[in-house]
């Protein structure tokens, strides 16, 4: 069992990279933005509450958020590991994560974060709005507003995972294939 969370600001590249690492660690990809892009979708109860602070770029409250994620886990009792992507934003959540995860016996292995500059991170969700329909991506505010609930909420996190000696980062620019390489060097030290 070896439990890793990929971590990096809007627009670092989590998505893409966890393509890669689920397939090379045989790994169960969860990310919390597309279960609720997913919810959103199918007009689910979940997607319903949670359609507002996603349009406005906010983060979903806590409850919700670690209610479903635990409810995604709970749906793959046999695997090898999971990926998070996308969680935890918050230290309530990355509370919640660390005690769930222990009640099954399991822990976090390891934090790796993808690096990059706001201005070329920016640039990428605007690229990726005119194609990927998410109206999130579209609008220059909504993007701002993503990078203050980050740097509000989810920057403490790094602190978070160096006092468990578990924080590691690695340069986000790049070929995807040459940043997969960097993050495959840090994971295969987890252990
Ligand atoms: P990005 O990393 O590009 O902002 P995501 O797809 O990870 O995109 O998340 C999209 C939106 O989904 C977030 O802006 C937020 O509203 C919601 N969301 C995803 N994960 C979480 C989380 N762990 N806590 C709260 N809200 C979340």
């Amino acid at each position: 069992m070896i439990n890793i969370v990929l971590f990096g600001k809007p627009g670092a590249g989590k998505g893409t990279q966890a393509e890669f690492l689920k397939e090379k660690y045989n790994l169960t990809h969860i990310s919390t933005g597309d279960v609720f892009r997913y919810n959103l979708k199918n007009n689910t109860p979940l997607g319903q509450e949670a359609k507002g602070y996603m349009d406005r770029g906010d983060l979903v409250p806590d409850e919700l958020t670690i209610k479903m994620l635990q409810d995604e886990v709970e749906k793959h009792p046999d695997t090898k590991g999971f990926l998070f992507d996308g969680f935890p934003r918050t230290t309530a959540q990355a509370d919640a994560l660390d005690a769930f995860l222990k009640s099954k016996g399991w822990e976090v292995a390891g934090t790796v974060a993808l690096e990059a500059d706001d201005n070329i991170l920016v640039q990428r969700l605007l690229e990726r709005g005119k194609t990927s329909g998410r109206p999130d991506d579209q609008d220059e505010e909504k993007i701002r507003n993503r990078y203050e609930e980050y740097n509000e909420k989810t920057a403490p996190l790094i602190d978070y995972y160096k006092a468990q000696g578990k924080f590691h980062a690695v340069d986000g620019i790049g070929d995807i294939s040459e940043i997969t390489k960097r993050l495959t060097a840090v994971i295969d030290t987890f252990n």
